[in-house]
């Protein structure tokens, strides 16, 4: 088993040229998920072996599990500035976002019927407030700026006395803009509605803390900060209690929010990956942000027309997202097996639709449509982003030539 990424790394520059035959790709797509830190791996491995136990029983076997859960909650917790017992495990940060949009919602109907969200959330978002307007809810989707960010003053005139919740991302998965949680947060106080936030791709890349930004719900997940898939949580503040409808019933784990056992080995790998996280976000930011400066400065002179989608100051460290005009993107990730890279999000991927995400940004369609985003992180190296720059270089090169040698159709 290869877990040692940055072995990978090292092993691959010294064979050079041969990389796009012989070694794996290179992966700049931190943002559909991050590998799992070879320090996360380590940590689970007891807790598939001897430490077996259901983290819910009362004898020795239950409690050594139960233990190792206490721990990687409080770990989780400090993250984002929480109380451990205001951690809920859950799946991941779909499940997270339903259980929050959802559970708010449901758990005010009769009272407070009315959601705020932003046209940019992730689908899971979406997707769940479609579900609650079909079930009576009534819905507004806020537009978003030319940045990419959320005007402040449209959320205030959104919100209604029959509000019951906001949702806002704190960072966008496509374009890596970081909204101003923390202002919008003091507004929902002050009107005296609830705010969720999705802040998948926000935890262990940016400083976060539920108090001082005056958040009620938090989704977070593992897999895009380092750990393993299929485990993330919800926070649902204690103080005043925020109260949910529960999507699952059974044995009301989790202060009675997510029914089921515990997975032991996936949240112990949740727990350390948040603590490196929090150990090491003000180095590893610093680094990438030199990395992701390398590569806009390289991809400037090797495309000189490129175009940068999104706010360029308010955004993670570890993303871009660039329009090659005139290109359709599609075929130029076709055209580049040996660079992993993504059109929009995952999950949508598969649409030959452009992203819904650079649509609400006033792009036209062909603009969308020759959009790439690039995710950096942990384990990318200078050899990788300056791979990734030559090959596109060279591709789109290719593809504006094959352009100008066809007939106009
Ligand atoms: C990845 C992602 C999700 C979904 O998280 P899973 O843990 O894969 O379910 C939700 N929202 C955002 C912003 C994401 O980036």
């Amino acid at each position: 088993m290869e877990f040692d990424r940055r072995s990978a790394s090292r092993s691959s520059r010294e064979e050079g040229l041969t990389r796009g035959n012989t070694r794996q790709p290179v992966y700049l797509d931190a943002q559909a998920t991050t590998p799992c830190d070879p320090r996360v791996v380590e940590a689970m491995l007891p807790y598939f072996g001897d430490v077996f136990g259901n983290p819910h029983s009362e004898h020795a076997f239950g409690r050594a599990a139960a233990d190792a859960v206490a721990s990687a909650r409080a770990d989780v917790a400090a993250l984002i500035g929480a109380e451990p017992r205001e951690i809920v495990f859950t799946s991941g940060a779909t499940e997270s976002n339903n259980l929050a949009v959802k559970g708010a919602v449901r758990f005010l109907r009769g009272r407070r019927d009315h959601i705020v969200t932003v046209v940019t959330e992730h689908k899971c978002v979406l997707e769940s407030v479609a579900a609650l307007q079909r079930e009576g809810a009534s819905v507004t989707r806020v537009g978003v700026q030319r940045s990419g960010l959320i005007d402040l003053a449209a959320i205030d005139a959104a919100i209604g006395s029959r509000t019951a919740l906001v949702s806002v991302m704190a960072v966008n998965n496509e374009i890596g803009v970081v909204q101003p949680i923390a202002e919008i947060g003091a507004l929902c106080r002050q009107r005296g509605v609830l705010l969720h936030t999705d802040a998948a791709q926000a935890a262990g890349k940016i400083p976060l803390d539920v108090r001082v930004m005056s958040i009620d719900l938090m989704s977070i997940s593992a897999h895009k900060l380092y750990g393993p898939k299929g485990i993330g949580a919800l926070y649902v503040r204690r103080q005043p209690r925020v109260r949910l409808a529960p999507l699952l019933d059974g044995g009301a784990q989790e202060r009675g929010f997510r029914s089921g056992t515990l997975p032991t080995p996936l949240i112990v790998g949740f727990g350390v990956a948040c603590r490196i996280a929090r150990e090491e976000m003000a180095a590893e930011t610093a680094r990438l942000s030199r990395l992701r400066q390398r590569l806009l400065d390289r991809l400037r002179s090797a495309i000189p027309d490129v175009r940068l989608n999104g706010d360029e100051k308010q955004r993670i460290a570890g993303n871009i997202n660039v329009a090659f005009p005139g290109i359709d993107a599609e075929a130029l990730l076709a055209r580049l097996p040996d660079v992993a890279l993504s059109t929009g999000s995952a999950c949508s991927a598969a649409a030959v639709e452009p992203s819904y995400v650079l649509r609400a940004l006033g792009m036209p369609d062909a603009e969308a449509a020759a959009s790439v985003r690039i995710g950096l992180g942990r384990f990318t190296t200078d050899d990788d982003i300056d791979y990734a720059v030559d090959r596109l270089r060279e591709e789109v090169g290719r593809l504006r030539a094959d352009d100008g040698l066809a007939p106009a159709s």
